[in-house]
């Protein structure tokens, strides 16, 4: 039989998987001669066998953890359960992958209505002792035995407001005891420790299937089955008096990244107050002052901790009596710019190698060098201040709950959430959010921790304001009222609130960026490309450091107001001629937009996919447009309906588009081709070096790409005839049917190129159609029939290995074609994993995502060399 038990002295950091990382970790302080509490851990095998035995815990656990609870009892000296002398006990969740906020935690367990007045008799502090049970009541009704927190906050209120009292602060020790007496009558509370130990074991083991625990997971891809171990750690007490307290602390800012020690600390007080933020706490060099000493420990451990493990740490720590204590460390969340900031420190500082580097900075957080920022000049009054808890600039319509959130987002606007504080509870409001603003909490409050990890725009500690639920009002300091739904802006950098929509800038990077994507570049062998029509996006996908174009939609340079009415008088042309007409003039515009293109892309190639969708999206639908585009083309309303109603599909995406369409309409695929050709020749005139590639989509057989290809060339070779020159170009097919992928093969030695098309080929594949997907893909996710919207992540299993049978099968007939990616995964940085094994040439994606994909890329390629 496995050990199921280990005490602190029994494991090292390098035991995540089987102790969780809170438990790793803490053993590897006690390694390092650190004053941690000092306890044991319940092995994260164990909470699967508790699962697999249908939530009950094995037999011979418990006399598995007495038999350490007794090794403590010996190293601390108090007892567990003995009112002489009582040893009390926290019992927290941890996984092997940290999950802020998400689990339940028990403090003081091991009171009870005798041991309770031991402990007031041992510390001399009956106040503190039945403040401490009281709190332990509240906890283990909460989450042991699913009572409602809030009735117990009710209970207290009432008390207080029967009594003439404000705050804890006014509670005397007898005020405690009578809370105690009501409390019981709440819930039927175990008196006996061992009992109480037992419950709170099996609670923290379901609470990683509690809904906020899932969520969490699901946002940040943490399998469900690795499952939480259980840290039993002897209790310290930060509200002890004047000369205890607890504090958070990071070994640099999380914020800005820069190399100072960080941190927040409240005298008399429990650590949850600090995590909780319901007092706001002063800096760390309080304590300085105060307690020097202890100062003097807590920094020394700090910096021994960042250099043991090589990263940024966050550490929770508590002073008893004066005495330090260290009860935790772990990787600190941080924001992206902090995270780049550090990274290319530490590899400056000698701690870490440019791998390493890479392989700390979260693709999502390189996004954060992205975002918008309010723009410095163009601030307006600033109404409210509070702690810049993380970065960016956010304008939306304020809300002040999380359901509100969720409704007004999904109708399409922006909102800040602004919550007095905000707990786990609120995630799906937070999600959606393009800003949190809260009253209350510090740097290290929920709120700040969850909004940086998303790299969402948040301002906490908000004093200024005033916050009433009932009335859906905020009220500033001097008075100003700000409504539900007003429209407000953050400035998450600044911690300053202005009101309506103050312009933002675009994100500048920094130098530590620019250094860190020249790591990724020497790195990676996925080149990246990105999808792109606008010179404007064109000029913006090289800035970041794309290489080429994957993907130019040539239908969306169709959409503008001067080219729309001659797109739609070609498709709804009576013959030949008519068209021609029209194909003539949009033309002129194609070659015009086509050597914009090459011009910002010189030297690099430029993929130009063939017109691709249904040719009604180009028409109007409602009759008075109808009537109106009637009279712009000279054609009768009656005409255009017909016309319009004659191009409606019953299933358009599956209907008459892509490569279809040159099959019917052969010269629209020549008018794009010579204007793709006649540009770049112009480009080559102008001494540029052009690279055109052109793209047929949705292939299904090679019988189409013969045809096609034909009808290329030969417009090709009249412009090259015409013009007296002679310019390389390549013909390639995009891959987004299951039959293209099943026939790669045959289509392989007919092209020069291939380019999956994953979105079409996920739809296809699924046959979940792209834009309908939305009305039931979220009870899919809920009821966890599909792990990850697919449209998002690509499916490796099912879509994935047609990919696979589709690179194997076209390599095998023609070594080393280029195979790249263009449908949205080109961007997901879990994809892009794939992408690289897989062995393709390129990933295209839009141009913000592209500095995130070059990351992702080396990323890629440095976690399959460090498995090696
Ligand atoms: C695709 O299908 O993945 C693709 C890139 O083409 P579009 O999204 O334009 O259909
Ligand atoms: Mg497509």
């Amino acid at each position: 039989m496995a050990k199921r038990v280990y005490l602190f002295n029994e494991g090292s950091k390098d035991d995540r998987e089987l102790l969780g990382g809170k438990g790793a970790n803490l053993c590897e302080m006690t390694r390092l001669g650190l004053p941690v509490p000092f306890g044991f851990i319940i092995t994260t095998q164990t909470c699967r066998e508790f699962f697999e035995a249908g939530n009950k815990l094995p037999s011979g656990l418990e006399q598995e953890y007495r038999v350490a609870l007794e090794l403590v009892e010996r190293q601390m000296g108090p007892r567990f359960g003995d009112p002489s002398d009582p040893l009390l006990f926290s019992v927290r969740s941890g996984a092997p992958v940290s999950m802020p906020g998400m689990m339940n935690t028990i403090l003081n367990l091991g009171l009870n209505d005798e041991i309770v007045e031991g402990l007031a008799r041992r510390t001399d502090n009956p106040r503190f002792a039945y403040d401490s049970y009281r709190r332990f009541i509240q906890m283990f009704a909460d989450v042991v035995l699913g009572a409602d927190g809030a009735d117990f906050e009710h209970e207290i209120e009432r008390y207080k407001a029967a009594h003439g009292k404000t705050s804890d602060v006014e509670m005397s020790a007898e005020d405690w005891q009578e809370i105690i007496r009501i409390y019981k009558t709440l819930v039927d509370f175990p008196q006996d420790p061992w009992e109480q130990l037992r419950l709170a074991v099996e609670a923290v083991f379901l609470s990683w299937h509690t809904p906020r625990a899932n969520v969490y997971r699901e946002m940040n891809n943490i399998p469900d089955t690795l499952g939480t171990a259980v840290n039993v750690q002897a209790m310290v007490f930060g509200n002890f008096g004047d000369t205890s307290g607890s504090g958070v602390a990071f070994t640099r800012n999380p914020s800005t990244g820069e190399a100072e020690f960080f941190g927040e600390f409240l005298f008399n007080a429990a650590g949850e107050d600090v995590v909780a933020g319901i007092r706001t706490p002063l800096p760390v060099s309080a304590l300085q002052d105060r307690l020097p000493e202890v100062y003097d420990e807590l920094y020394r451990t700090q910096a021994l901790l960042e250099q043991h493990y090589r990263d940024m740490q966050d550490l929770e720590f508590t002073v008893q009596d004066g005495r330090f204590y260290i009860l935790q460390t772990r990787s600190g969340k941080r924001t992206g710019r902090a995270s780049v900031k550090i990274a290319v420190d530490m590899v400056g500082e000698g701690l870490i190698t440019e791998k390493e580097a890479l392989m700390r900075v979260s693709p999502e957080h390189v996004e954060a060098f992205l975002h918008p920022m309010v723009d410095p000049d163009r601030k307006t009054e600033v109404v409210a201040s509070g702690l810049p808890a993380s970065p960016g600039g956010a304008t939306g319509r304020v809300v002040f709950s999380a359901e509100e959130a969720v409704e007004e987002a999904a109708r399409g606007h922006a909102v800040i959430l602004v919550r007095r504080e905000t707990t786990p509870e609120d995630i799906h409001g937070m999600k959606v959010a393009a800003g949190i603003l809260t009253e209350l909490g510090g740097m290290t409050s929920h709120a700040a921790v969850v909004a940086r990890g998303m790299g969402v725009c948040a301002i906490t500690g908000c004093s200024d304001l005033s916050i009433n639920y009932a009335q859906g009002t905020a009220t500033t300091r001097s008075g100003q009222l700000i409504r539900r739904g007003d429209l407000i802006t953050l400035d998450g950098t600044a911690g300053e609130v202005m009101l309506g929509d103050v312009p933002k800038v675009e994100a500048s990077t920094s130098d530590d960026f620019q250094t860190l994507l020249s790591w990724a570049d020497q790195h990676r062998r996925l080149k990246v490309r990105a999808n792109a029509e606008t010179p404007e996006d064109a000029a913006r996908a090289r800035e970041l450091g794309a290489e080429g174009i994957g993907l130019c939609r040539t239908e969306h340079m169709f959409f503008d107001a001067d080219r729309i009415d001659r797109m739609r008088g070609m498709i709804l042309a009576r013959d030949r001629t008519e068209r021609q007409r029209y194909l003539d003039e949009l033309m002129a515009f194609q070659e015009a937009d086509m050597l914009a293109l090459f011009r910002v892309m010189d030297g690099l190639p430029v993929t130009v996919r063939l017109l691709d969708p249904p040719l009604h999206e180009f028409l109007p639908h409602g009759e008075e447009d109808i009537a109106a585009l009637a009279g712009r083309l000279g054609k009768s309303p009656q005409q255009v309906g017909e016309m319009t109603e004659h191009l409606s599909e019953v299933n358009p995406m599956l209907g008459f588009r892509g490569c279809r369409l040159s099959v019917v309409y052969p010269e629209i695929t020549e008018m794009q081709v010579k204007a793709i050709i006649s540009a770049a020749i112009t480009a080559r005139e102008e001494g540029l070096k052009p690279v055109p590639e052109i793209m047929i989509p949705l292939v299904v057989n090679v019988r189409e790409v013969r045809l096609i290809s034909s009808i290329i060339d030969r417009a090709i070779q009249a412009v090259m005839q015409a013009r007296q020159v002679s310019i390389p170009y390549k013909i390639g097919t995009m891959m987004e049917t299951p039959r293209a992928a099943l026939g790669a093969d045959r289509l392989a030695p007919a092209v020069e190129f291939m380019s999956f098309g994953t979105n079409d080929l996920t739809q296809m594949t699924y046959g979940f159609s792209r834009d309908d997907v939305g009305r039931f893909l979220p009870q899919y996710l809920d009821a966890k029939l599909v792990a990850h919207d697919p449209f998002v992540s690509l499916d490796q299993r099912a879509v994935g290995r047609l990919m696979e049978l589709a690179v194997h099968e076209s390599r095998a007939r023609k070594p080393g074609i280029k195979y790249g990616i263009c449908g949205e995964h080109g961007g997901d940085p879990r994809s892009i994993q794939f992408f690289h094994d897989l062995g393709l040439d390129y990933v295209s994606c839009s141009p913000f995502r592209v500095p995130v994909a070059r990351i992702a890329a080396a990323q890629a390629r440095v976690r399959r060399e460090l498995e090696d």
